[in-house]
């Protein structure tokens, strides 16, 4: 076998980042041994760490070496130490800026519920029973997340305003890649908007339409994002691919994530041009939990798998960790978010050591 060679740059971030991400790096370390392949890795502050080290959330050198890697691989940022940041200053924003700066267009989330932690769905049984297999398709560097903001005194009254606005090109680029992942996978988009109300959701409509006549073997719906979020919870199996914008995204992946049991066991991968990607787990930094060795690590060891399939094509590599994820799952072994009675509860430490068991 040729041995191969690829960069990684390595962000853990804040709160429990630094945990999660050293179980998923030892899982990396053993993937690199079987498969002989070589990952180098780039040492990276961004987020709170990086304002106590540097005085700033993300630096240039910082974005500069994440550019000369072949992929990047996030923790997560962010805690109530740096809270009293404000706007372009908080650590959050530096993970914006990360995105959009190098293109990440498009954010992929994949819902799914593992058979073995069926019993951690807050879901009845019932609505259960024919499977929850989503993948979200989330805009990522456009919409009210990146318009025109700001805090003004009108007639002495103080107010806020937000943008949401969308370019043709920015739905066109992003709905390719929800119709290309449906080809993949049961050949059906959602498309959620507000279209009943909001113009920047109109142009969204009549674009993901246009774009759909390229895809006749993909069936298309469109459906209003109030809707959308009761009907993940009454009929979650009608769903294939979502697609959304920025803002509704956000929410609508996190409501997802909870129909599997905690969010703990989701991960994410971003991308824009080419095979470059950021992978990183749903989640935020857990303030609450960070330090506790309490964690989930799995989301990130998953995520792992994921920058493995999608930017280095080692499939067989991540069909290894996911397998090994199902096989502790399966006997029983749970970190405290997903633990019910009768399993085995263990520690951050513990499960990244009993899925490097199984590879
Ligand atoms: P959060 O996702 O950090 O936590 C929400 C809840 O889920 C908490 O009770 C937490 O303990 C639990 N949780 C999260 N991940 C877990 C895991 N792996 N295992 C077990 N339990 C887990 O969201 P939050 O509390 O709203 O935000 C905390 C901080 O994280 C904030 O500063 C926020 O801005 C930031 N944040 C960062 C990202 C990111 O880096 N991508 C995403 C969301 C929030």
């Amino acid at each position: 076998m040729n041995s191969r060679e690829f960069k990684i740059a390595v962000v853990p971030g804040d709160g429990i980042g630094m945990e999660i991400t050293e179980q998923a790096l030892k899982i990396l370390n053993k993937i690199s041994k079987k498969y002989h392949t070589k990952f180098n890795y780039v040492n990276l502050k961004v987020g709170g760490c990086s304002i106590d080290a540097y005085g700033e959330a993300l630096t240039e050198e910082t974005l500069k070496k994440c550019r000369e890697c072949d992929a990047l691989f996030l923790g997560a940022i962010g805690g109530p130490k740096w809270d009293n940041f404000l706007g372009d200053k908080r650590p959050e924003k530096a993970l914006l800026t990360l995105r959009s700066e190098l293109g990440l267009y498009a954010n992929l989330r994949p819902t799914k519920v593992f058979d073995e932690l069926k019993s951690a769905s807050p879901l009845k049984d019932s609505l259960l029973e024919n499977g929850i297999d989503i993948l979200v398709v989330r805009e990522l560097i456009g919409g009210i997340y990146f318009g025109k903001r700001g805090t003004v005194i009108e007639d002495g009254i103080e107010k806020a305003y937000d943008t949401e606005s969308y370019t043709l090109e920015e739905v066109e680029r992003i709905a390719h890649v929800a119709f290309e992942s449906a080809m993949k996978r049961r050949k059906k988009v959602t498309s959620i908007d507000k279209a009943n109300v909001l113009d920047s959701s109109r142009l969204w409509r009549k674009v993901v339409t246009e774009v759909s006549k390229e895809y006749p073997k993909v069936q298309l719906n469109h459906m209003y994002i109030d809707n959308a979020a009761m009907q993940l919870v009454r009929d979650p199996s009608q769903f294939d691919v979502i697609l959304t914008n920025n803002i509704f995204g956000d929410i609508l992946s996190d409501e997802a994530s909870m129909l599997t049991g905690s969010i703990g066991m989701l991960a994410s991968w971003s991308v824009g041009k080419g095979t470059y990607g950021m992978y990183e787990p749903i989640h935020g930094s857990a303030p609450d939990i960070a330090g506790k060795n309490i964690a989930n690590p799995l989301a990130q060891i998953l995520s792992a798998a994921m920058m493995l399939d999608y930017s280095f094509n080692m499939t067989e590599a991540a069909k290894d960790i996911e397998n090994a994820v199902k096989n502790v799952l399966r006997k029983g072994y749970r970190t405290v978010d997903i633990w019910i009675e009768g399993m085995i509860n263990v520690g951050t430490k513990e499960m990244g050591e009993l899925v490097l068991e199984e590879i």
